[in-house]
């Protein structure tokens, strides 16, 4: 695996068809599971940038997760061929002065209390989609808001990159692996796992036919009382417009356990059979 932190230097490394996997760094085993779906033969590059302009004041960008090293050695284990590690002046030169604009849904869920952080998320990627020129670029879905706003962009804007969601990858006790994982301490772990546990409980009352949004959400926001939340909603899985009960609908909850600001999500369709938090450990 090469490490490069230009874009000549990239340019350099890849021949034929690019995947790109964008991350913030701090990987784990979630990373992972994205570089190795991006592996498929061509060139796996995974971009490895701290994007300054998502984080809102008095957020972790001082406190976020930087450690190449073990980055290096995650990245390489799962097949990237190339770590992409820009400067700031790389990412953003003088004189930069574009952001994307985005439609209603960037102010909503994480929105709402992250105000800009989907208009620099989708100025971020449609910039790295300019420097890196992927034909295909791999998302998590339990980042599900950021996965909808990056396919409008792209569809919007015609970006003609190809993109894929992949699983939420989980510890086995159910919580979603995070670079914020490790601000835990053991006792906020603890606390933390009543959120895949709330999913969890939605996810079952749904398979069991339960369609009103209240008996749905109801019980699993007792389950997370101890959590200061900033929402608990089922959403539309499509587009995350309003819940529908016939439609493949997501049950997305954001919380904060002590200063650690934590997503997650649990997509339920209409025919299938019980999708639980702990089946992607
Ligand atoms: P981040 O470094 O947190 O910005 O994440 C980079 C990419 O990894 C995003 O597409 C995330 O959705 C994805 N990701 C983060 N955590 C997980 C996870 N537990 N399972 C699957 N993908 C993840």
């Amino acid at each position: 695996m090469i490490i490069a932190r230009s874009i000549d230097d990239l340019r350099a490394a890849c021949t034929g068809p690019i995947s790109l996997v964008p991350t913030m760094g701090g990987l784990h085993a979630g990373h992972a599971s994205l570089i190795e779906r991006a592996a498929d033969g061509g060139c796996v590059v995974v971009s490895d940038f701290v994007n300054p302009t998502q984080f809102g004041t008095g957020e972790d960008f001082d406190l976020y997760p930087r450690d190449l090293d073990a980055d290096a050695v995650i990245a390489a284990a799962a097949g990237a061929s190339v770590l992409f590690v820009p400067t700031l002046e790389t990412v953003y030169p003088t004189g930069f002065a574009t952001t994307v604009e985005l439609g209603a849904l960037a102010s909503q869920l994480c929105g709402a209390t992250r105000p800009g952080h989907f208009a620099a998320v989708a100025t971020i990627v449609t910039r790295l989609f300019a420097i890196v020129r992927p034909v295909r670029a791999i998302f998590g879905r339990k980042d599900y808001q950021q996965l909808i706003v990056v396919s409008s962009v792209t569809r919007d804007l015609a970006l003609g990159v190809e993109i894929i969601g992949a699983p939420t990858v989980r510890d086995p006790d159910g919580l979603a692996l995070s670079s914020r994982n490790r601000y835990l301490t053991a006792d906020e772990r603890s606390t933390a796992l009543a959120i895949p546990r709330a999913l969890d409980t939605i996810a079952a009352a749904y398979v069991a036919g339960e369609r009103d949004s209240a008996a749905l959400v109801l019980p699993a926001l007792e389950q997370l009382s101890a959590i200061p939340l900033d929402y608990l909603e089922l959403r539309n899985a499509c587009d995350l417009g309003p819940y529908e009960p016939c439609q493949p609908a997501i049950a997305l909850v954001a919380g904060h356990v002590g200063k650690t600001r934590l997503i997650d999500n649990i997509e339920l369709a209409p025919d299938a059979e019980r999708v639980s938090t702990k089946e992607f450990a």
